[in-house]
This record gives C-alpha cells, sequence and structure tokens, in this order.
C-alpha cells in the first residue's frame, strides 16, 4: 500500500512566497535601523540635557519614547522570527501546509498572513480550546476565591 503523499507547495507557489517573505523582512530591517537612529538621537538629546534645569516632564517623554520603541523593536523582532521560520519551511518545502492537519493553506491566507503556520479551522480550534481552557482557569479562580471568602466570614465570626 503507498503511503498517502504529503502536502506540498508547487515550487512555483514556494519562490512566489518566498519572494514576499524577504521583501517583508528587507523591509522590516530597513525599519528596525532606522528605529535604532532615533534611539541614537534620543541618546544624544538626553546627553545634551544632561544639566541642573533638566526638566523632569521632559525626562519622562523620553522615557515613555524610549519604551515605546523597546516594545515596537520586541514585537518586530519576533516578527522577524516568524519570517526566518517561514523562509526555513520555505526550504524544507513545508511552508504553506497546516502543522496540524498536514493540508495545504489557502493562498488567499497565506498572502494575508505569509507567516502563518495552521489553517483557518485549525487555528480557530486552537482558539476554542484555548478560550475553553481560560474558562477554566477562570471558574477555578474563582472558586479558590469564594473559598477564600468563606474563610474570612467564619473566621469573623
Ligand atoms: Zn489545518
Amino acid at each position: 500500500m503507498a503511503e498517502k503523499k504529503p502536502a506540498r507547495m508547487s515550487d512555483a507557489d514556494l519562490k512566489f512566497f518566498e519572494e514576499m517573505l524577504l521583501e517583508k523582512r528587507r523591509q522590516l530591517v530597513t525599519a528596525q535601523s532606522e528605529s535604532e537612529k532615533a534611539n541614537v538621537f534620543q541618546g544624544q538629546k538626553a546627553q545634551a540635557g544632561d544639566g541642573a534645569d533638566s526638566d523632569s516632564a521632559d525626562s519622562a517623554t523620553d522615557y515613555n519614547s524610549l519604551e515605546t520603541n523597546f516594545s515596537l523593536a520586541a514585537r518586530e523582532g519576533k516578527y522577524l522570527v516568524y519570517l526566518e521560520e517561514a523562509l526555513t519551511r520555505i526550504r524544507k518545502g513545508t511552508f504553506g501546509v497546516c502543522k496540524v492537519c498536514q493540508e495545504l493553506i489557502p493562498k488567499a491566507r497565506l498572502i494575508a498572513v505569509p507567516t502563518a503556520t495552521k489553517c483557518v479551522n485549525c487555528k480557530e480550534e486552537t482558539k476554542k480550546k484555548e478560550q475553553e481552557n481560560n474558562r477554566i482557569e477562570m471558574a477555578k479562580l474563582f472558586a479558590e476565591e469564594q473559598r477564600k471568602e468563606m474563610m474570612r466570614k467564619n473566621a469573623g465570626r
């Protein structure tokens, strides 16, 4: 009995998505080096204002924008990892195959989300399971709170 051939995208499609991912990565890296430049600028400004008259409101603003830049960089960094992983999957030929059901992910979805590793159905399933788990966690927390409340009431008697 012949084994079922695993789903695989055509070479032309893989090539198409590889170019798309490479372009996205290029854009991201450019954007990152620009936000680094912005950080350097922030640093210079902070040094220039390093006097006794430095305004606390000003430094709070600087801190906030620095923090924004940082979380932005972290998010971009994570996305860059996803892009790299997608490029690895292209090289292996597993790109565009749902990692749960092993079926091809529709191209329209990949064009919208080229880093997707699951088809919409499986993603919804995962989300439902997560929500179910969250509900169970919440119910446990609630029961625990009620138990504590009972103990407080009993102790106060
Ligand atoms: Zn699937």
